[in-house]
């Protein structure tokens, strides 16, 4: 599209809604008139690609997630639909700044962090494909909440993201359907001796549909993210009168539980699972039958995905729609149901497996657990010939008195997987290997990915440029071309035009920190960054820790050659999580010492940005020199800032968890600073029980400075916060073995301060991180899931197949 074309779709849609011309208009009134714009961009496309889809009956693909965590769309679809260039130019000649209209989009926070944002890069990539994959999830009224720091502890503060409305989403009234709570079901005899169930009270609520679409990059192809709100079924008004008895019901879709990997016993919770779960379903099997194929074959047509144990509920619910609206035959309904089904595996955290007692279970979804029951009494029974009783009684789904969520997703689905070689690995070995004796032929692995045109294009515009004038701009659709940068490894030219973008973008969040913070940084020095939620096993202690060690080197030796170092966080504690929230007072306070300090003389700065989210994180990977990477090993299932970091050239320091260790194969050690205890060692001392906290702390006087730190009143304004600390290290005898890597950690540090200095040296490692990050895009990832598990192709003939030829 012609720039002038652009501005007159602008004019004409600033005169429409708000009657202005161009150069009366705010920002806000921009933002609305270019997202309405770019819409009608895609109208059109968008019912065609169902229409498509209809004639072609291709098989589609649901991706089933309590969270999604988009953040903003506006630059991401213009640079899908092939604008964002002439937008960017057109804006400028306006002498407007594009940035600043798209700053006023709420960012869109449905999800808490990795698996949220792994699913939205998943739709990015399904549609990017030209693949028939669609989002099924929840349309919260408050996204996750905001943070705030109030004297250096975290404030939480409710995010009303629709308040001004949402200009991407479509209501979908014609397409809303019923989810049915509670009541008794008894089953009852028919003519035919079939037991049917019979329902007695209980109440309906209604689900209604919101649908995004999900553009692809350059390719005519938009896919639907649907996003379910709860009402008040139209024939049911009259019992909803009163505001009270509308509030428990609009609560059910009003927030997302801000917690990432526990939400204990929660009855709105169930609720939320299984109302998207039972509206999906629905909506699934309403589309399918308009195919006109039998049930049997719906396998054909029909792939849903369970990320994570949340929608877990969709085995039950499809066999409750094919038994009791269809009447089809148990056995039949159960193979339709697993060949259908697949579910991903995200943690070996054993708080994040999700149990519900079975009494909620029964009074919430009487029905559902009915069936539950049935799974469970058959699956004993047909594996009591071959298993053993005490294996069955492991892996069944109801173990005294609890539903396992888990159990019920593996049993359910034809294949499992894991989301890094590592995670996938300790799964069949540990944390399911009772599943993995029964069904060894289900477990695969899927290594996590991210969207490399949100996390470069749109987000490192000055890293892209140089891209395109070194190696071309193949990459933009084949990220596996990031590799032809590595013939560039010793050239100049090349490196300094990588470290010139890199301090651009340096600058540009070095004046964001002096806005938001008031703190001065320089973008000379090491932008070291670890951006994560706060977690004990993620181990953001443990970057504190060395923080302090480098603080006391300077204190005691102001001229020690330490290049000067800026230390970014970014981080959410859940509300409930008492100890993440006294790691943030902590981390603050250390701040508030270090920066104050003129003895330091700038040497080292502390940053801890609020509100860490997708947009944040946007503007700060883009100008991350160091990547922490550094959780316990083992407990990290993947991680995607990881990549994300990579893949803007950041240098990482980490741990041999999760796709840290994919990360180091395809890199080489060379190119990273791996540290710490391996998987296995931590392995060792749960089964020896020989690891001694203490024992560490005695005999490293380095170490032992800096855990009394935390008590000694050297940090100040952390009595009980430092207390906390040092009691988990010590007292607690440390659960995740901060005292032991402590050493290695620093180690790795020192490797990375002193590569740091030899700027070539640093910049060639920079550039080998670039050159293969292009293995962790999404695009390869989702293209794994269509094949392996999904069995479904792209809908256009000329959508390119990303290139997977140089694929080991
Ligand atoms: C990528 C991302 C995450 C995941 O980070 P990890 O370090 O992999 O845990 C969390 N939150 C946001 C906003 C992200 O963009």
């Amino acid at each position: 599209m012609e720039k002038a074309t652009l501005q007159e779709l602008l004019e004409s849609r600033l005169k429409d809604i708000f009657s202005i011309e161009i150069a009366e208009a705010s920002p806000q009134e921009l933002f609305l008139a270019l997202a309405n714009v770019v819409k009608s961009c895609y109208a059109n496309d968008w019912s065609q690609t169902r229409k498509n889809l209809l004639v072609e009956q291709q098989k589609q693909a649901y991706y089933f997630s309590i969270e999604f965590l988009p953040g903003k769309l506006l630059k991401s679809n213009l640079l899908n639909l092939g604008l964002l260039d002439t937008a960017e130019e057109l804006f400028e000649e306006l002498s407007f700044s594009l940035d600043e209209v798209a700053e006023v989009e709420k960012d869109m926070a449905l999800g808490n962090g990795g698996l949220g944002r792994l699913a939205s890069c998943f739709m990015d990539s399904l549609a990017s494909l030209g693949l028939p994959g669609n989002g099924n999830g929840i349309r919260y009224n408050y996204g996750l909440f905001k943070q705030k720091f109030v004297d250096g502890h975290q404030v939480e503060l409710p995010d009303d993201w629709l308040r001004a409305g949402n200009v991407w989403e479509v209501r979908k009234e014609s397409k809303a359907v019923d989810i049915q709570y509670g009541g008794e079901v008894y089953l009852i005899e028919d003519e035919n001796g079939r037991l049917r169930p019979e329902r007695h009270g209980g109440y309906v609520w209604r689900a209604v549909p919101y649908d995004t679409g999900m553009v692809g990059y350059q390719n005519d192809m938009i896919n639907t993210l649907r996003l379910w709100s709860v009402e008040v079924p139209a024939a049911e008004e009259a019992n909803y009168a009163t505001i009270e008895s509308r509030r428990s019901l609009e609560d059910l879709t009003a927030v997302l539980y801000p917690d990432d990997s526990n939400e204990r016993g929660k009855k709105t919770r169930l609720m939320q699972e299984y109302f998207f779960v039972s509206a999906g379903i629905q909506s699934i099997v309403r589309y399918y039958l308009k195919l006109n194929h039998p049930l049997t074959m719906m396998s054909e047509k029909i792939a849903i995905h369970i990320n994570d144990t949340h929608p877990a509920l969709c085995v039950s619910e499809l066999m409750r729609l094919l038994l009791d609206d269809h009447d089809l035959p148990w056995e039949q309904a159960w193979a339709i149901t697993v060949k259908v089904m697949s579910y991903t595996n995200h943690t070996i955290m054993a708080e994040a497996l999700e149990k519900w007692p079975i009494d909620l279970f029964k009074e919430v979804i009487p029905r559902n657990y009915q069936i539950i029951e049935e799974i469970d009494r058959r699956y004993l029974e047909e594996y009591a010939e071959v298993h053993e009783a005490a294996l069955l009684n492991r892996t069944r789904i109801i173990i005294d008195g609890q539903v396992h969520m888990a159990h019920l997703a593996i049993i359910g689905s034809h294949s499992v997987n894991g989301v890094a070689k590592l995670h996938s690995d300790l799964l069949k070995s540990v944390v399911l290997h009772d599943f993995y004796l029964i069904f060894p032929e289900r477990f695969n692995n899927k290594t996590n990915g991210i969207a490399q045109r949100r996390w470069m294009q749109l987000a490192n515009q000055p890293l892209s440029k140089v891209l395109d004038t070194t190696i071309g701009k193949s990459w933009r659709h084949n990220p596996q071309d990031l590799q032809l940068l590595k013939n560039y490894q010793e050239d100049p030219t090349v490196l300094q035009r990588l470290a010139d973008a890199k301090l651009t973008n340096k600058q540009a969040l070095a004046e964001y920190i002096q806005q938001t913070t008031g703190i001065e940084v320089d973008p000379t020095a090491i932008f070291d960054v670890q951006i994560k939620r706060l977690h004990a096993y993620k181990r953001q202690l443990l970057n504190v820790m060395h923080i302090l060690k480098l603080y006391f080197d300077l204190k005691d030796d102001p001229q020690a050659p330490i290049h000067p170092r800026v230390f970014i966080f970014g981080a959410k504690a859940a509300p409930s999580y008492h100890y993440a929230k006294a790691i943030i007072k902590v981390i603050n306070e250390v701040a508030n010492l270090i920066n104050h300090d003129p003895t330091i003389n700038d040497k080292l700065k502390v940053v801890f940005l609020e509100n860490y989210n997708v947009t944040l994180a946007e503007r700060i990977i883009p100008a991350a020199d160091v990547s922490e990477q550094i959780s316990l090993a083992s407990k990290e299932a993947s991680g995607t800032s990881n990549m994300k970091l990579m893949l803007n050239g950041a240098v990482t320091i980490a741990t041999l968890d999760g796709a840290n260790i994919e990360i180091r194969d395809a890199i080489g050690d060379e190119n990273i600073a791996i540290f710490g205890l391996t998987e296995e060692e931590v392995y060792a001392y749960y089964a020896q029980q020989n690891y001694s906290a203490y024992a560490f702390y005695e005999e490293d006087p380095v170490l032992q400075r800096v855990v009394n730190a935390f008590i000694d009143g050297t940090i100040p304004n952390i009595e009980r916060e430092g207390r906390e600390v040092f009691d988990s290290l010590l007292k607690y005898n440390d659960e995740y073995f901060l005292l032991k890597d402590f050493k290695s950690y620093c180690d790795a540090q020192y490797r990375v301060d002193l590569a740091y200095k030899d700027q070539q040296r640093w910049q060639a490692i920079s550039l080998m991180n670039i050159a293969n990050a292009g293995k962790f895009s999404a695009d390869y990832t989702v293209q794994n899931y269509a094949d392996d598990i999904w069995q479904i192709e792209p809908l256009y003939a000329h959508v390119k197949e990303p290139n997977s030829a140089s694929l080991t």
